[in-house]
């Protein structure tokens, strides 16, 4: 009860990427990049593990976009035909990869760094993949013209690839979907069909993860046209609850999304975002506490975890260490307050 997790990345060592900035290129290359990486993945759950945290990731250490690693994998994109295009409705522009045929998954991108890591942790393990909608906004598409049928091609890739890391031992499979944030009508009309063929078959526990994106400028900015009240979850969470996917991974501190929200996730796990990604100044235990005191007004408790808002890749290191800490610290606080025992 009340377990702890983060949404997934966190910050590189400077060996490996450079420090601070979001998609930084590698530091090395070919084996040597390899072996660094795995290295990285070891040092990643290390401090998951030494701070408290019970489901771990890999913190995203193997991959430089986390949208474009799982292309890799596929045939039918040319990363060779970059394109500057608008996404999430234009909030800000990035170079993407171009679908130049139809979408096939060639080999696994992630099997061998999952079953690395697996191998290497006594903790439940979390594999985040991008969202088949999410995946979609971010790519230049000259083949499909068609989003739909584009989300669905790369629903069955990832739902292939998901499959196979499942079988490595993986306990939970999230789908990162922060455009299920933007595009809320497409959400209930395809979205939900998408990231549910994605998750296909899968017997291991399902995850989405749906936020207002990481604490960079664009996003930031807007935050600020929001408004007092941020609602959008509002319209999503009902489709969610209804959907087959076993848990919901939400922004939630210092956000200004109601937290009656949560109360539309009915028989749903849910991660609350009980630390800010856009700030640098660490949380206190009893903040923490406070998020979860609040959402176990709308969830029973025996569903919640404690989570990050978002990924914390572009953080100090030292920064994002003492997050970790802060999430095990406020759990913690709560699970004696409330009197449950820790196994
Ligand atoms: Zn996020």
């Amino acid at each position: 009860m009340l377990e702890t997790t983060i949404t997934g990345s966190l910050p590189k060592p400077s060996w490996l990427a450079k420090p601070g900035v979001l998609w930084a290129p590698w530091a090395l290359e070919g084996a040597a990049l390899e072996e660094a990486q795995r290295d990285a993945v070891l040092v990643a759950m290390k401090e998951q593990e030494a701070a408290g945290i019970d489901i771990v990731t890999d913190g995203e250490q193997t991959r430089q976009h986390f949208v474009h690693g799982f292309l890799a994998s596929l045939s039918g994109i040319d990363f060779n035909k970059r394109k500057v295009i608008g996404i999430r409705a234009d909030r800000y522009t990035a170079e993407c990869p171009t679908v130049t045929g139809p979408i096939r998954r060639t080999r696994s991108v992630h099997k061998d760094g999952v079953a690395f890591a697996v191998q290497h942790t006594a903790h439940k393990f979390k594999f985040t993949l991008p969202g088949p909608m999410t995946i979609a906004d971010t790519i230049a598409d000259e083949h499909y013209g068609d989003r739909v049928q584009l989300a669905h091609a790369l629903a069955e890739a990832l739902n292939e690839e998901a499959l196979g890391l499942e079988r490595c031992g993986v306990h939970t499979i999230q789908f990162d979907e922060p455009a299920f944030n933007v595009y809320l009508d497409d959400v209930r009309e395809w979205g939900i069909a998408a990231l549910e063929r994605a998750a296909q078959g899968l017997t291991c526990t399902t995850a989405v993860h749906i936020c207002y994106g990481y604490g960079i400028k664009a996003n930031i900015d807007w935050k600020d046209t929001l408004g007092g009240e941020w609602r959008q979850y509002e319209k999503t969470f009902p489709h969610l609850a209804a959907s087959k996917i076993d848990q919901v991974s939400l922004e939630c501190m210092h956000s200004h999304v109601p937290a009656s929200l949560m109360g539309l996730l009915k028989g749903k796990d849910v991660h609350v975002g009980v630390i800010d990604v856009a700030s640098n100044s660490i949380e206190t235990p009893e903040e923490v506490a406070g998020v979860l005191r609040e959402a176990m007004k709308y969830v029973p408790v025996e569903r919640l975890l404690a989570s990050t808002n978002c990924g914390m890749a572009p953080m100090p290191r030292e920064v994002a260490y003492g997050k970790l800490r802060a999430i095990a610290g406020g759990a913690a606080l709560l699970r004696k307050e409330l009197g449950i025992k820790t196994a």
